[in-house]
């Protein structure tokens, strides 16, 4: 009997069930903690109480995953926000432009999108899931095929001798929770201030389910957002918008806020590594774990899981010896085109420990041209977002009309 075996069941395990499901006749997913039958937080997902947004190009690899994906989100309460519509983003020194762009998001916390996807998951029909099952070593070769999801705490791989790209952003996030005062009731609006490096002071506000907020103020380096409420109000007074803070002062916190500290984004390169089994293959956070600000993670864990489906494809299920050569580097490509974007942005920090590429400086001004651009040409806003939501690869910013308009206003500046 064809078996598949994975360990953890974070969006990157369930994702990668789906992937492997119509290739074995059994797929048992072991995950440590004991699964809430309800979208409440867990213990092994200790980032579950800061805001998570699915990127479209996330929602889409989901929906090709599990067909039906985006209809359960929305059925358990996800928040549709029209691009850009339902949008206010502020991003270094001006508001985004608002026009349809006609893409929508959905937006609801961490634990209601990995409870949608759970329930996905087991419909397929041949995958379980076995809680409170801590796996410590990695299965002896066998016949089965094993898929790493353990996050970015991964122990089951540590000790192999991987070539790994490291960052060192120190980014820490405070989030709660929060009742809408009246006047906001049945709004689902997202609103993002994004800062100017050096400036640090990043915050948003997300509509989830049951009409509440998650709100997030994020710093780096040595600024601290501040856990207690009047400190965290006092930091979103400060912002240089007041939407955030106009929508702090009368919300209720519906829990105590909770502080998460990112002191290293990580790539690990599994495809140069040695020693790895050929039916060991990693998967999500435990291949890459990002700047969160960028809302990449998960949408990224999706993108690993279609390269692995379309490496069960390529090679066959009856040749497993064959799949991590296929799709180790199909799944290092999908990280890289979300590298690229994150390690641009957070590089621009001085702080930032990493190695600056050869012409960063022009890739810097390349990069704020186009944000000036997506202001002016609704194509360059389009473009802009497709490849901002892994939708579209960063190569198609080089080259069609869009382009040629980002070029423009980078020549308009010298
Ligand atoms: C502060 C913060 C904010 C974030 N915001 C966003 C965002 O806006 N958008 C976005 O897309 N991503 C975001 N992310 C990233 C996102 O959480 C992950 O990328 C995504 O959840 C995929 O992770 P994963 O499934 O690989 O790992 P995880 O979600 O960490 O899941 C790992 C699973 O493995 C289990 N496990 C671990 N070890 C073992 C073991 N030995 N045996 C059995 N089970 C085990 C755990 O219990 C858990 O269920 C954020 C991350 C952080 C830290």
């Amino acid at each position: 009997m064809r078996k598949a075996v994975i360990v953890g069941a974070g969006i990157a395990g369930l994702a990668a069930a789906a992937a492997v499901a119509p290739f074995f006749e059994e797929v048992t997913i072991l995950d440590k903690d004991a699964l809430p039958d309800s979208p409440l937080p867990r213990k092994g997902v200790a980032q579950d109480l800061q805001v998570h947004i699915l990127l479209k190009g996330g929602e889409l690899a989901l929906e090709t995953l599990m067909p039906g994906t985006r209809t359960a989100l929305l059925a358990a309460g996800a928040v549709e926000v029209r691009q850009t519509e339902d949008v206010s983003i502020w991003e270094h020194d001006a508001w985004h432009a608002r026009r349809d762009l006609g893409h929508s998001q959905l937006m609801m916390s961490r634990p209601a999108y990995e409870h949608v996807l759970r329930r996905q998951v087991l419909a397929l029909g041949n995958v379980t899931i076995q809680d409170r099952t801590p796996v410590e070593v990695l299965p002896s070769e066998g016949k089965a095929l094993t898929v790493i999801a353990t996050g970015r705490g991964d122990q089951l791989l540590a000790g192999l001798d991987v070539p790994t790209t490291t960052l060192g952003i120190e980014v820490t996030y405070t989030s709660a929770r929060f009742a809408k005062p009246a006047r906001y009731r049945g709004e689902g609006r997202f609103i993002a201030c994004i800062p100017k490096p050096p400036d640090d002071r990043y915050g948003l506000v997300c509509p989830v389910e049951n009409d509440e907020w998650l709100i997030t103020l994020c710093s780096r380096f040595d600024n601290k957002v501040p856990a207690d409420l009047d400190g965290f109000r006092g930091y979103a007074e400060a912002l240089p918008i007041p939407d955030i803070a106009d929508r702090l002062r009368d919300a209720v916190p519906l829990g105590p806020l909770r502080s998460y500290r990112i002191a290293n984004a990580t790539w690990r390169h599994f495809e140069r590594a040695s020693g790895l089994s050929p039916r060991v293959l990693p998967i999500g956070d435990c291949i890459s774990s990002f700047n969160p600000t960028f809302g990449q993670g998960m949408s990224v864990a999706a993108g690993h899981a279609l390269a692995l489906r379309e490496a069960l494809v390529t090679v066959g299920a009856d040749n497993l010896d064959s799949v991590a050569g296929t799709y180790l580097p199909r799944a290092s490509a999908v990280t890289e085109q979300a590298w690229t974007m994150a390690a641009m942005a957070d590089l621009e920090y001085p702080l930032t420990a990493g190695d600056r590429p050869a012409g960063f400086d022009k890739m810097v001004l390349g990069s704020e041209a186009m944000r000036r651009a997506a202001e002016k040409y609704p194509e360059v806003h389009l473009l802009r977002f497709e490849i901002g939501n892994l939708v579209k690869p960063n190569s198609a910013a080089r080259s069609g009309p869009a382009a040629r308009l980002v070029a423009k206003e980078m020549m308009r500046r010298r």
